[in-house]
């Protein structure tokens, strides 16, 4: 037995509870896996409260992210005792997750843990972290350097939003940091935000072209903030998307692509080629701050993680939920 929280619908209604979960109960997989560290993303506080079809089978054990150690393997590139990370891959959505003691996977789906972080570490980093690489390597294929010009990110609180502010801010680049919560500006700023803007001001529809501000954009919001901020890129400019905090929509017109030559680039991390990944923690291995990883840290212990949960979709969260298993 091990425990986990089971997530299950039933003519009763939706139920989330921590329980003792039988081994023999573990989905198909070639690599049976213990679980030393989980966290809480957006999607995880999405299917916890069940706010959004997050969750495609049922019941499910929630948690798209968990680094820890190998127990069983029948994968080739795998042995007992290696360390491992995973994030994504529906893990969570439509295969059993990782907020649990154990879990059933594919070794397909898993990324060695880099000798630098610990399964804590890796899991400050989760897939908010692993996505925001994944938009700063976006912005730097597309080949926009600091001197280009500031980088705008948006949800600069949240999750992905503090990995960019700091990440970019390690490569030089001047970050501007948008955010409903000002009172966090000290906080953006010790992640290395040049300036903190209320997030009020691209929340309102706008004109399609607008005075050109960004040389780049980390978007993790979607809707009306995705829109301005295309409209305010500068010619030439990138923006990566890759949520929607605001909102799914998005209220655009082709102006900025076609009169400016704007780049918006899609990011998606659930599906991304092992290769990607592989490169991308890579990136994260050699340029995060171990102290800056310190600074965006809450530990929920596991009984906690609806309390937490609850807190993200209340938008009252900062920086990431690591889950102690
Ligand atoms: P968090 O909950 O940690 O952060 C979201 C942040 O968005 C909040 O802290 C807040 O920041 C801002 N926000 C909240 N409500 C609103 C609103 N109504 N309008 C505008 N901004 C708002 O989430 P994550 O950082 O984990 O994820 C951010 C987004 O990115 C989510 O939509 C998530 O689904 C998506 N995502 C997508 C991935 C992909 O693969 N494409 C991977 C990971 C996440 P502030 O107060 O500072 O403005």
């Amino acid at each position: 037995m091990f425990k986990a929280w089971v997530l299950s619908k039933s003519e009763d209604g939706f139920q989330a509870q921590l329980r003792d979960v039988d081994e023999r109960e573990l989905p198909e997989g070639d690599v049976l896996v213990q679980v030393q560290h989980s966290t809480l993303n957006y999607k995880d506080a999405l299917a916890l409260t069940n706010k959004a079809p997050v969750v495609r089978k049922w019941p499910m054990v929630p948690g798209i992210d968990g680094a820890g150690t190998i127990l069983e393997s029948r994968h080739a590139a795998w042995k007992p005792g290696d360390s491992w990370i995973l994030n994504g891959w529906g893990v969570g959505e439509t295969h059993w997750g990782c907020l649990a003691e154990r879990a059933s996977l594919k070794g397909d789906w898993l990324v060695p843990l880099p000798v630098r972080f610990d399964t804590r570490q890796a899991m400050i980093i989760g897939t908010a972290g692993y996505t925001a690489m994944l938009c700063v390597q976006a912005i730097a294929r597309h080949d926009v350097k600091p001197a280009d010009g500031d980088v705008l990110v948006t949800g600069a609180t949240g999750g992905v939003g503090s990995m960019a502010v700091s990440l970019l801010s390690r490569r030089g680049y001047r970050v501007v940091a948008a955010t409903g919560k000002p009172d966090e500006a000290s906080y953006l700023h010790e992640l290395g935000a040049s300036e903190v803007i209320d997030r009020a001001t691209l929340s309102a529809p706008g004109k399609p072209l607008q005075k050109e501000r960004w040389a780049a954009v980390v978007d993790t919001a979607g809707s009306q903030i995705l829109a301005n901020a295309c409209a305010q890129t500068q010619w030439g400019g990138v923006v990566s998307a890759c949520g929607l905090a605001q909102g799914m929509d998005f209220p655009s017109s082709v102006a900025p692509f076609i009169l400016r030559n704007v780049t918006l680039v899609g990011v998606d991390s659930v599906m991304q080629p092992l290769s990607a990944r592989r490169a991308a923690w890579a990136a994260l291995a050699d340029e995060l701050d171990a102290n800056q990883l310190e600074r965006m840290a809450r530990d929920v212990p596991l009984d906690k993680v609806l309390e937490a949960a609850a807190s993200i979709m209340a938008g009252q969260s900062r920086g990431r939920m690591v889950v102690t298993i």
